[in-house]
């Protein structure tokens, strides 16, 4: 069995909480505990050597906000990762910065630690949407923190974009699109706002304190979003991923493609030889724990494995490769899925030769179509 190639690591410390944000993390200044989690998330490493490839292909750390630890403990970090697995120049290193609170100097220290893809949380390019959205940044740190980057020779950048923020018009939609294509980055993740539970944001969404933008102009404004960056020369890869060519992530790829990755830190999800498992989102349980491998572990059912892997993999343009679901699965997906044959007439799906995918016409009802294919 293939080795993990694909490694994440959550570093869930915010400087504040976002309003709308339903990843794992906490607001804390406490250094002690943050030098107790890396000296942790390096110790979970090293207890699966085992699975883990001596080349890997990828590593991404996400948050929360990377660039909150201090020099000292990203230093421990970087260093530390350096010594236990072999970050060649080949390895897709890609870390997440939020604009303003990410120093020169902690971007030179990514540099010089490997580090050559940088995703950057722009969100907006508006001062009041910012604020809306909870953030603490302006636009005028998204410039100097990307011109930074490029200037310390990071060619390898994405910009996050959130649409349908509450307030949002046409036009500020585009301003905010104008500005980001300015600055010309390799990948542009951009998102639709989504009201996740347990987040303030749903709160105030049932309270009516705010007030979401209408699904048919949500619809309206995914369209320009895509066209905007198809005029501009971005290929949209995965339902909310743009790049220039060859500038897909890497580490993404892996795992709409159903690939094994290895997750470190509290809240991280691993997967591996059709397990599942994750630590639980709790920092200060994770710096107290005495690890044992494979926590909160589940198998996958066939059925849960063919479904997630049809799940993911039509969230790609390009959809499901037939030869690797046969691979995988030893059937024939039209028998497996009954409902994908309606999806073809309707032209829904599209089926060349190799691959099954959604008409990219239809792609903003991703998720209507595929949750009519699945099967308990
Ligand atoms: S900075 Fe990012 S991870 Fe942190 S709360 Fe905001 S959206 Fe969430």
């Amino acid at each position: 069995m293939k080795k993990i190639e694909h490694i994440y690591i959550h570093i869930p410390f915010c400087q504040t909480k976002c309003p709308y944000c339903d990843f794992y993390s906490i607001s804390s200044n406490d250094e002690l505990l943050k030098k107790k989690y890396v000296k942790k998330l390096l110790e979970e490493l090293e207890l699966y050597n085992d699975i883990i490839a001596s080349d890997i292909k990828t590593i991404y750390i996400g948050g929360g906000t990377p660039n909150s630890l201090s020099i000292d403990n990203l230093k421990e970090l970087l260093s530390g990762l350096n010594k236990k697995i072999n970050v060649s120049k080949k390895v897709e290193f890609t870390i997440e910065v939020n604009p303003g609170s990410v120093t020169e100097e902690k971007l030179k220290l990514f540099k010089q630690f490997g580090i050559n893809r940088l995703s950057i949380g722009s969100q907006s390019f508006l001062i009041n949407e910012l604020r809306t959205l909870g953030r603490t940044h302006t636009p005028q740190d998204i410039y100097n923190t990307f011109h930074t980057a490029r200037k310390l020779g990071f060619e390898n950048i994405n910009l996050d974009l959130i649409f349908s923020i509450p307030g949002q018009t046409i036009n500020s939609l585009i301003y905010s699109i104008n500005k980001l294509m300015d600055l010309d980055p390799e990948h542009i993740s951009a998102y639709m706002l989504t009201y996740y539970e347990r987040t303030k944001f749903h709160k105030l969404l049932q309270n009516r304190k705010i007030k979401k933008i209408d699904d048919d102009i949500e619809g309206e404004y995914y369209d320009i979003v895509k066209e905007v960056f198809r005029i501009h020369g971005y290929d949209h890869y995965e339902l909310s991923n743009f790049c220039k060519p060859n500038k897909g992530s890497k580490h993404n790829l892996n795992t709409w493609d159903f690939g094994n990755y290895i997750g470190l830190g509290a809240s991280a999800h691993s997967f591996f030889n059709d397990i599942r498992w994750y630590n639980d989102n709790d920092v200060k349980k994770y710096v107290d724990l005495k690890f044992t491998k494979y926590p909160n572990k589940n198998s996958l059912s066939l059925q849960d494995k063919k479904n997630e892997f049809i799940m993911l993999g039509l969230r790609k343009l390009n959809g499901i490769n037939l030869d690797k679901y046969k691979n995988i699965f030893k059937n024939n997906i039209f028998i497996d899925f009954l409902e994908m044959d309606k999806h073809i007439n309707n032209d829904f799906l599209i089926l060349n030769k190799k691959n099954l995918y959604i008409n990219p016409e239809h792609i903003n009802i991703y998720n209507t179509i595929v949750s009519d294919i699945l099967l308990d």
